[in-house]
Parts: structure tokens; C-alpha cells; sequence
């Protein structure tokens, strides 16, 4: 790795240098503002409003229902989730884009469970992703509760595991502190005790390489409108590997998940394939937004995506310990063992995140002390790093986040 620059200089001319640097260009951003949360909601790329116009006015206002064919509108959620696939290391025909991230876990934990009956446990972390451990108790109601969550360390993962798991669902890369997991060696640990491996790709997909037919990975999760760029909503994916299609049977078995939807059959047969992890008829102006957004991330390719990541996470890391002795990093402080993020503890994280906010550098704030700084490298530049830690540095010299309006909490964080 180049070595972390040390002046603002420095990291202008590594933007000069940056082989990703016309990506930028792919997204509009706005004027002044430093970007550090496309790990919640990606920017809006260029090509979206011009593409969605499209859709709206030529295939829907004027082709009509004759797109669902001529415009390949029934084939998108394949389509797309092939897409997203190259992204995470899958083959074609494993990754259908589809309904959120929540409801595609229900889908897969719960085909998981059905997939190892006589075993009741469900392991998760109980720092992850809240959705996750609430979707699995919804779940586990929905079968009679029989099965048993347990909220498992990362520490205590190992001994979590046994002759009565069924299915392990964790989230790649921790949304609170950027904790990146082994993914194949915690998949083969997983299947050395008999379970299914569920990863939750929310901040992995576009963010970090995957391998997921290479790691054996069973089942996966995850967003559409993080670091995909798919826009606020966005339909989320989800991974069946091929072994597992074939028994893989889960319980919202709609009408676009059987295998002849238009032979209208009075009872449901699941279609061949990733097909069957379809449920209804998918939302196509949002469909069209995430493709292109898969199609920003694609273009760059995840390699030099994840090398020029570990440089601005490592920099952005190095200046606020150096530069803001107040914070304490709450990442990993390897860059192969994080995702795109670097989160900083503050007891007055909320408000500081208010008043960086109001300086133009927009991060987030996670419950209960964390300053969060998702640095997506295919706009995120070197000088952004840098100039956000200078904010930072201001707002705590200045202790602007003691203003009353810093305080207030918003509903969303
Ligand atoms: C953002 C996120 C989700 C979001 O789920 P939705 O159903 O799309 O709202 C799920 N899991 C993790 C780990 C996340 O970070």
C-alpha cells in the first residue's frame, strides 16, 4: 500500500494519481458537501433521473404493459440479481434482486430451518443488525417457537455452535463498528457443525470483494440502496447457491415464484431455480434505479474498489487519532479486518455528528456513542478524508455540539 499521506497536498495528489478518479463523475454530488454516508443511502448517480424518465414515459406512458416483455421488465429481478451477483462472487442464476433485506431474510431463514428439521437453534450476534435478530424471532413465532435464538459474540460463536443448529445468520461487515468476519472460515466452522451459513451483505456488497460460491456460503442478504446506489428503498437480493435451489422452499410463495405464473395453476409450484425466492410483481422504477446503480459499482470493479478503500479508511483513521485525541477509534484498526467504514466513539456522538453535518461533511450516528464515516472509494476522494477530519477538529475545538438545535434528536440518525 502507498504510505498514508501526512498534508492535504499530499492527499490532492494521490486524488491526481487516483485510478478511480473519473468515477467520481458517474454521481451527482452536491457542491461542498464531503459524502461519508453511502453506507446508508448511496448518491444519486448521473444516469438515474435520464434513465428513469425513460422508463416512466416511454416504457410505461407509452408501451405500457407491452414492457413487461418488449423492455425485459418481468426478467429484471434475474437480470439484476445476476448483476449483483459478479459483485459477490456468483455464478449466474443464484442472486434474484427483490422486496428488502428483512423480508429476504424471513425468506431464506426460513427455508433454512425447513432445510435442517430436528435441529432448533439459530445463531446470531447480538450486536447485529437489529432487523436480523428480529426477523429471526419472527420466524421462529411464525414455526410454533419451537427453535431458540441465541445472540451469540464473536468470541463465543465457536462454542454457540452444536448438534442443534440449524442456521447461523450474521452480518458480514458490523454496521456499528466496520468488524469484518472471515467469511469462509467462519462458513466452513458453520458447516463443520452440520448448520446452514446465512450471510447478511448490507455492508459488504459493493463495499468489499466477496467470493461467495468460493466460500460455500448457503444462503445471503442484502441492500440495494447502500453501497449499490440503488436509490432510498431500493429492492434488496438475495443468494441461494445452486445445491440448495432445489430444496429451498420458502413460505411466501407468490405467484411470480411458480414455475408458470401465466399458466395461472390453482396450486403453487415453485419455479426451478433462483425463481422460487420470488414472491410478487416487482417494483420496476425502483428495479431500473438499483440497475443502474449495480452498474456504477460494476464499472469500477471491486479489486481497485476495496485497495483505494483500505488507503481512505487508513487515513481517515490515522488523522482523527492523531489530529482529535477526543475520539476514540471504535473500528478495527487493521484495514483488511473492516469493511468501508470508520467509526469514531464520542460521548456526545450525536450532537457532534449534528454539527459536522452543518459543516457540510455528512456521516451518521449510531445509538449509543458512535460517529460513523462510510467512505465509498468510487467518489469518497483522499482530500475528503482529510477535510472531514478538519471539521471534525473545528466542531470539537469550537464545541459547537453544545448548541441546543445539535442536541435535538431527529427521527432518523
Ligand atoms: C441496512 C441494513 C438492513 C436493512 O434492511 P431493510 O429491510 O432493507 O430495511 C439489514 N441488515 C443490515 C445489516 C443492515 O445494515
Amino acid at each position: 500500500m502507498t504510505p498514508i499521506p501526512t498534508t492535504r497536498a499530499a492527499c490532492e495528489a494521490l486524488d491526481a494519481a487516483d485510478p478511480l478518479r473519473a468515477h467520481r463523475d458517474a454521481f451527482d454530488l452536491p457542491a461542498g458537501v464531503v459524502y461519508l454516508d453511502g453506507n446508508s443511502l448511496g448518491p444519486l448517480p448521473r444516469r438515474t433521473p435520464e434513465v428513469l424518465r425513460d422508463v416512466v414515459s416511454r416504457q410505461w406512458g407509452h408501451d405500457l404493459i407491452r414492457s413487461w416483455n418488449s423492455h425485459g421488465w418481468i426478467d429484471a429481478p434475474r437480470r439484476i440479481g445476476d448483476a449483483i451477483g459478479a459483485l459477490l462472487g456468483a455464478a449466474p442464476g443464484q442472486v434474484a434482486a427483490a422486496d428488502s433485506t428483512s423480508v429476504n431474510l424471513f425468506k431464506a431463514l426460513s427455508a433454512a430451518l425447513a432445510m435442517r428439521p430436528g435441529r432448533t437453534v439459530v445463531v446470531s450476534e447480538a450486536e447485529n443488525f437489529p432487523t436480523d435478530l428480529y426477523i429471526a424471532e419472527g420466524v421462529i413465532a411464525q414455526l410454533g417457537g419451537r427453535h431458540t435464538l441465541v445472540r451469540a459474540t464473536p468470541d463465543t460463536l465457536d462454542a454457540a455452535l452444536g448438534p442443534d443448529t440449524a442456521a447461523v445468520v450474521l452480518t458480514h461487515v458490523n454496521y456499528r463498528t466496520g468488524a469484518m468476519y472471515d467469511m469462509p472460515a467462519v462458513t466452513a466452522r458453520v458447516h463443520a457443525a452440520g448448520a446452514l451459513m446465512i450471510w447478511d451483505l448490507a455492508h459488504s456488497a459493493g463495499a468489499v470483494p466477496v467470493a461467495l460460491d468460493e466460500a460455500g456460503v448457503d444462503l445471503a442478504v442484502g441492500c440495494g440502496y447502500k453501497y449499490l446506489n440503488g436509490g432510498p428503498g431500493a429492492p434488496a437480493f438475495i443468494y441461494v447457491a445452486e445445491r440448495h435451489q432445489a430444496a429451498f422452499r420458502q413460505p411466501l410463495s407468490g405467484w411470480l415464484g411458480h414455475a408458470a405464473p401465466f399458466a395461472f395453476e390453482p396450486a403453487y409450484r415453485p419455479a426451478d431455480g433462483i425463481g422460487r425466492a420470488l414472491c410478487g410483481t416487482p417494483a420496476i422504477l425502483a428495479m431500473s434505479a438499483l440497475e443502474v446503480g449495480v452498474s456504477t459499482v460494476a464499472a469500477a470493479g471491486m479489486e481497485a474498489l476495496r485497495a483505494k478503500s483500505m488507503a481512505l479508511t487508513s487515513l481517515f483513521a490515522a488523522e482523527a487519532s492523531a489530529r482529535c485525541p477526543e475520539v476514540q477509534l471504535a473500528s478495527p484498526s487493521d484495514p483488511a479486518q473492516r469493511g468501508s467504514q470508520i467509526c469514531l466513539r464520542h460521548p456526545e456522538a450525536y450532537a457532534v455528528m449534528q454539527a459536522l453535518i452543518d459543516r457540510g461533511v455528512i456521516g451518521d450516528f449510531r445509538t449509543p456513542d458512535v460517529l460513523r464515516f462510510g467512505f465509498a472509494p468510487l467518489y469518497v476522494r483522499h482530500v475528503d478524508a482529510w477535510d472531514a477530519v478538519s471539521r471534525l477538529r473545528e466542531v470539537l475545538d469550537t464545541e459547537a455540539w453544545r448548541r441546543p438545535e445539535y442536541q435535538a434528536r431527529k427521527a432518523v440518525t
